[in-house]
């Protein structure tokens, strides 16, 4: 079932679990995530870059091969489609194809500009019964150290004057490969979810400790994102089938030779996540 994430996530920080945000390259990893979800009956926010939808060839049809995956496969559990990282132009775009979600992504400019493109995004999502994350601060790349932490005052106004539904601010988290330890700054993290009632998001969640994620998940983050992770078991996975298998060619059993890696990844992060304590919800 195709939902928004506003339920989801506000159980999951009544219960202090987190849902999984996982990212959808194409058609067999929409199917294994689903399938996986599902077996272990868990929610599931599956994330879509614009230029994950452009590989898909265009939100549409990423909509259309998630929804009808739903349809075929008899999938129960609760399903958000979101964008990860979204331009304003590219969440309406998306809403208007049927996602359920969007994350407008105006971090990049003052927080009065960025009030103001989030503010337009809520107003047509919410219309439309669809979800608005927003970020604040830098999350940039692991390797760049591009990293400027969420100021706790804008945070407030962000989520006061634009109304959104879930908040990713920085707090020393980045996207890609960390090359050295992130220092997560978990003071500020306590100051946000202590004055910011509505459910954190965590960005860059590839690569951070398992205690450091139970304290993340125990301080109020609700959604965690999981990208790099599940591209690094997947290619470990195809690989391994292309060496022990080099006379065969045909693209299905490689593509889909990461399968049972990503499974093994996607059951360690429900298990970490606590995830199941939202099964019944
Ligand atoms: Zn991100």
């Amino acid at each position: 079932m195709l939902v928004n994430f506003i339920e989801m996530l506000n159980n999951a920080k009544k219960e202090r679990c987190a849902i999984p945000h996982l990212n959808i390259n194409n058609l067999e990893w929409s199917k294994i995530i689903l399938e996986k979800c599902q077996e272990l009956n868990v929610p599931v926010i599956l994330g879509v870059s614009a230029s994950a939808a452009e590989y898909f060839g265009g939100w549409y049809v990423c909509y259309s091969v998630v929804s009808s995956l739903i349809k075929s496969l008899n999938i129960t559990i609760p399903v958000c489609l979101h964008v990860d990282h979204g331009t304003k132009e590219e969440c309406i775009e998306a809403i208007n194809s049927g996602f359920t979600s969007v994350m407008i992504d105006a971090s990049k400019y003052k927080i009065e500009e960025n009030i103001k493109i989030t503010k337009e995004v809520v107003d047509y999502a919410h219309q439309r019964n669809v979800s608005v994350e927003a970020e604040i601060g830098t999350i940039g790349l692991a390797e760049n150290k591009e990293n400027n932490w969420a100021d706790i005052n804008e945070c407030i106004r962000l989520c006061e004057e634009t109304n959104i539904d879930a908040i990713a601010p920085a707090i020393g988290n980045a996207h890609g490969i960390y090359i050295e330890t992130p220092k997560l700054n978990f003071k500020l993290l306590k100051e946000i979810n202590d004055k910011i009632k509505i459910p954190l998001v965590l960005h860059g969640g590839s690569g951070i400790t398992n205690n450091e994620m139970k304290e993340l998940i125990r301080n109020g983050i609700s959604k965690v994102n999981i990208n790099t992770d599940l591209q690094l078991v997947w290619k470990k996975g195809v690989m391994k089938y292309i060496e022990n298998n080099k006379d065969v060619y045909d693209p299905r059993k490689i593509i889909y030779s990461g399968k049972k890696e990503m499974n093994k990844k996607i059951e360690e992060l429900v298990d970490l996540f606590e995830t199941k304590k939202v099964s019944n919800l």
